[in-house]
């Protein structure tokens, strides 16, 4: 089932978007008041035969009714990410001369770090720039797992029996602050820098490795790899991540990006005002991003 977060009118909603035609059915009014996505995967077995229903007897919203946000638009805290976790991003971002953190290219051990959850936008809403304090931000595109049953200690042979599903991320990243200020965080969670979406697709719809990511900047393509070529595939991240973290449902894991980001180029090729990008994952969706200098 694929779920989405909405506008439309004042209000923010909750809908089932149908497999075939997009089209979606807001099933706002039928939950508790304040069920969001987070709240309908943590009860899952509780709602997913009441929503599969909804399918065939409500009225379909057009995708160009509704302004999708970001199916989580509220993580209930930090979003976990997962640096140089492709084998040939990991070289080219250790030989562009902006990783502060370490001096090899392939790391022994699942290198972690958080976005702010307040960076999380829309699928098609527009990026900041934020010239003023970075003039050098890059794209990737990011295959992200979201949490279905919490759990400490998860075992790798288990952990996809904990993974609800999947959506994707565009992990925006200001290159100058990730490398000046040596730990991550900063460079990674500027405002409106956390593109997610368009919906979160349960795992029953993914093949997890048929998966492709792709990003193209102004329809040029500029990244795309199978998942499979993951250094550190989703269950020995959630078994790292939880022999000493409880994960709680609605949790995301940024699974890291492949090679052909900006810094791969010599020289960089850092977003411009105007600059549209387009990061996919195949068969859950694609997020399309203009990037601007303000937002205003
Ligand atoms: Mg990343």
């Amino acid at each position: 089932m694929r779920l989405a977060t909405f506008e439309m009118g004042t209000r923010r909603r909750v809908g089932v978007v149908h497999p075939d035609d997009g089209t979606i059915r807001d099933v706002t009014d039928r939950l508790p008041a304040g069920t969001g996505v987070t709240e309908l995967i943590e009860a899952w077995a509780s709602y997913a035969p009441a929503l599969a229903a909804v399918l065939d007897d409500s009225p379909a919203l057009a995708r160009d009714q509704v302004t999708l946000c970001a199916p989580i638009p509220e993580p209930r805290r930090n979003i976990f990410c997962v640096g140089k976790n492709y084998a040939e991003h990991a070289r080219e971002f250790n030989d562009s001369g902006f990783d502060a953190s370490a001096s090899e290219a392939r790391p022994d051990r699942p290198v972690f770090f958080t976005k702010a959850t307040s960076s999380v936008t829309g699928p098609y809403s527009p990026v900041e720039l934020h010239p003023s304090i970075t003039g050098q931000v890059d794209y990737e595109v990011e295959l992200v797992a979201i949490i279905g049953r919490g759990g400490r200690g998860i075992p790798r042979a288990e952990a996809l029996r904990h993974v609800w599903g999947y959506t994707v991320i565009n992990d925006v990243t200001a290159r100058d602050l990730q490398r000046d200020h040596r730990q991550w965080f900063l460079g990674k969670s500027l405002d409106t820098h956390c593109p997610m979406g368009p919906y979160a697709v349960s795992a029953d719809e993914v093949e997890l490795d048929a998966l492709e990511v792709a990003a193209r900047v102004n329809g040029e393509p500029r990244q795309k790899a199978s998942v499979r070529d993951l250094i550190f595939d989703i269950p020995d991240l959630i078994a790292t991540l939880s022999a000493g973290i409880t994960l709680r449902p609605g949790d995301l894991i940024a699974t890291g990006t492949p090679a052909g980001v900006g810094i791969g180029f010599d020289p960089p090729r850092f977003l411009a005002h105007g600059d549209v990008v387009e990061v996919s994952v195949s068969g859950i969706g694609s997020l399309r991003n203009e990037f601007l200098e303000g937002l205003l």
